[in-house]
């Protein structure tokens, strides 16, 4: 396995969010410096990062200086054009590639893809007009969720709709976005895997987590899961299945609802480290964020071994102006993420109580 980024190289992230100021840290305990590269003029990774370039996606001479200064690049959101990447890859390896990002960017393509492989989800129609609609609504029935295929997240670009007279007002709220209908997956609870695949193919997988969201935020992970022990095969061996499927290098976050029957079906999968692995940094040796670096500088994967119950909270909005009261608190590790502005649904920190096991 080639080495891209040894102790002393540096690693190229687009996207300067909080999960590039994760992947900054991990990547300096490694000896390995971060250059984010994100269009922001503030942004929480430039304040642990090595250099900065803050320039449009699309700004090919700054793409090529930044591939220039980096031994791998990585991505910290999905939403990063299919065309930066490619350009990118130009000069530097991309990890993970450009196909699986867009297949992640598309709420279509990523459950065509996820059926294809053998991971199952719930039903869905293509919707590009209101018959569309219509049709799909009878064949799936209601409650059904209608959601843009491509720029969604934390519950945002997606209506319920709970009878077919809905059909029109719902369709409208899309504004003329291409969307997919989903018929209502019965979950009694949401469950989420962190998974890595190496440059060589080997796969390590984190604990499942147990997700708890409001308001299409996610509020609370905590592992272990109950009765952990079943789901965690299935859903170990779809990660497989996904991983492979995309040729994968890198860290990947995968939602699953798991249904009153035992059943798993992929909510969706995220290519980059995830929300719901926060509390690898404190509960195992080597974090989702250490991971991400590991297999994108082509090092050999870490031990994602569980030595501690976990439970992590965002921080959301002004949640985090109550950081004293987090940091007197036995056990908790409180992370802020150096946002100046405490906007209504921001993710503004998160804090991990360690349970002793
Ligand atoms: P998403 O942005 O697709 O992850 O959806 C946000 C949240 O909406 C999920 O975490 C679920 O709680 C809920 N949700 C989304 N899709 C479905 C579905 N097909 N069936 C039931 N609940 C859903």
């Amino acid at each position: 396995m080639k080495v891209l980024a040894p102790p002393g190289g540096m690693i190229g992230v687009l996207g300067g969010g909080q999960l590039g100021r994760m992947l900054a840290m991990a990547a300096a305990r490694l000896g390995i410096r971060a250059h984010i590269y994100a269009p922001d003029e503030e942004a929480p990774a430039y304040d642990v990062a090595d250099q900065v370039t803050r320039a449009p996606y699309d700004d090919r001479a700054a793409l090529a200086a930044f591939a220039a200064s980096v031994g791998a690049v990585t991505t910290e959101f999905e939403n990063v054009p299919a065309q930066t990447l490619a350009i990118l890859n130009e000069g530097v390896p991309v990890r993970p590639g450009a196909r699986a990002v867009a297949i992640a960017q598309d709420r279509m393509l990523e459950k065509d893809f996820l059926n294809r492989v053998g991971a199952p989800t719930a039903p869905y129609r293509k919707v590009d007009s209101l018959e569309d609609l219509k049709k799909a609504l009878a064949e799936l029935g209601t409650p059904a969720i209608l959601k843009t295929r491509r720029f969604g997240y934390d519950g945002k670009g997606q209506v319920r709709i709970t009878s077919p007279e809905e059909a029109a007002s719902a369709f409208a709220e899309m504004k003329g976005a291409q969307a997919i209908l989903e018929g209502f997956a019965p979950f009694v609870r949401e469950v989420s895997l962190v998974a890595a695949r190496g440059a060589d193919g080997e796969i390590r997988a984190y604990d499942l987590a147990e997700n708890r969201h409001e308001a299409g935020i996610l509020r609370e992970s905590r592992v272990p899961v109950r009765g952990g022990a079943e789901i965690s095969a299935v859903a170990f061996d779809m990660a497989r299945r996904i991983l492979e499927g995309l040729e994968y290098v890198g860290v990947m976050g995968i939602e699953f609802f798991a249904l009153g029957d035992g059943r798993l079906l992929v909510n969706e999968i995220a290519p980059r480290v995830h929300n719901t692995g926060h509390w690898t940094i404190e509960a195992c040796a080597v974090s989702q964020f250490e991971q991400q670096i590991r297999a994108v500088a082509g090092w050999p994967l870490g031990d994602p071994s569980r030595h501690a119950d976990a439970v992590m909270t965002n921080l959301i909005g002004h949640e985090a102006d109550s950081w004293a009261e987090y940091a007197r608190q036995p056990n908790t590790a409180v992370h802020l993420y150096g946002k100046t502005e405490a906007r209504p649904g921001r993710k503004m920190g998160h804090v991990t109580r360690v349970l002793r096991v």
